[in-house]
């Protein structure tokens, strides 16, 4: 496997300022304390903490991130305007992202302005980032949708002027994953000394498939954020992106995941977005098994139907009784409960477990199986 050093991968989470984002998200400083620590822990490089020039408040909050002396470089988002990173300045962080509307739906339909007028907030703004010392992210909003000239254009301006990397953000998550390889590729070609960043956006599903494609591109900074929390659909989930830069591209990028279900269950509840079960990598029931050829083929040698191990992300394999079940998984389930069935009672006492899940529209509970063997034996 590739090591994230050979690559030089470096994970930006972004939950605590995309992630906040999101419509009706509002952590407290304990809960962004928690979380940043838990970000460090687990071995993130970046993690983009606020918005200063939002004021006081979350100054404070930034700087009491600041105060954590975490290893993991804190970098705060800022308008391509003098006075919000003056507010960065002020908490005591060391790098800055610089956010510029660099497609022409955006400059014309938000900004009111022209190219011109972007490309000279660029040089006003990083200048005065770079005069004060900062590592310095230019970020393209809506990129996905501009010219793919004039984002090219400045990213040169913006890497003659000393700016350390370059954000292309699908900010609408409209981009496929090939389309993302192929912009990202051109780019690189067009720009090679100037590092890539991709914040990609899920509005159709593919934030995770886009940050990878972006990366096989050749990007070396991905945003992402636990669970995928984030703007409307979200953003790309740190432990999707993880696991599939390990899992699908055999490249490690260098982070203990094994406290991936904690950092999701924690971020759940300081967003009161709850993780559905169902969620990739980190959801209860991610490697739950009912059907009757998978529960036979995970006890025979759980690589059948585990692509990876749960306990690489804090899970925990799980085997499911229902109406899908099978009678090897029955006959596991009931042996940890000390009971074996004679064979003739156990094909009898399937039909009866499959019958009761199809009326309870659920899995049945070891409760649920004694009641049912208790029925059987009085019946009997
Ligand atoms: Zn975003």
């Amino acid at each position: 496997m590739v090591t994230s050093e050979d690559r030089g991968i470096v994970i930006d989470d972004t939950t605590l300022r995309d992630g906040e984002q999101t419509a009706g998200v509002v952590f407290s400083l304990e809960e962004k304390q928690a979380i940043a620590r838990l970000l460090d822990a687990v071995g993130v490089q970046e993690i983009e903490c606020g918005i200063p020039a939002m004021g006081q408040e979350e100054q404070a909050a930034v700087r009491a991130l600041v105060d954590l002396g975490l290893n993991a470089r804190l970098i705060t988002w800022n308008r391509a305007v003098v006075s919000d990173i003056r507010a960065s300045l002020a908490t005591g962080v060391t790098a800055v992202d610089i956010s510029l509307s660099v497609s022409d739906i955006h400059i014309v339909h938000k900004l009111r302005k022209d190219r011109a007028y972007v490309l000279e907030q660029l040089k006003v703004a990083l200048g005065f980032a770079k005069e004060h010392g900062l590592y310095v992210s230019v970020g393209g909003e809506d990129a996905s949708r501009a010219d793919l000239d004039f984002v090219a254009e400045l990213m040169a301006t913006a890497r003659s002027l000393g700016a350390d990397r370059f954000r292309f953000c699908d900010t609408l998550g409209l981009l496929d994953p090939f389309t993302t390889f192929d912009k990202i590729s051109a780019l690189r070609a067009r720009v090679p000394d100037l590092d890539l960043e991709v914040h990609t956006h899920n509005d159709l599903g593919m934030a995770t498939a886009n940050a990878i494609a972006g990366i096989r591109a050749g990007a070396r900074f991905v945003n992402t954020t636990v669970n995928g929390l984030g703007e409307r659909a979200g953003n790309a989930a740190l432990e999707e992106v993880v696991m599939a830069l390990k899992h699908a591209c055999g490249i490690d990028p260098g982070v203990d995941t094994r406290r991936f279900v904690e950092l999701s269950r924690l971020v759940g509840q300081a967003s009161c977005r709850p993780v559905p079960e169902w969620k990739a990598v980190v959801g209860e029931r991610a490697f739950a098994h009912e059907a009757g050829l998978h529960a036979d083929g995970v006890l025979k040698h759980p690589g059948n139907y585990e692509g990876f191990d749960p306990a690489e992300v804090g899970l925990e394999r799980q085997f499911v009784i229902g109406k899908h079940s099978g009678s090897h998984a029955l006959r596991h389930r009931l042996a940890a409960l000390d009971i074996v069935l004679a064979q003739g009672d156990e094909q009898r006492f399937m039909a009866r477990v499959r019958c009761r899940s199809q009326d309870l529209k659920r899995p049945l509970s070891d409760g649920d199986l004694l009641e049912l063997l208790a029925e059987k034996f009085d019946a009997a």
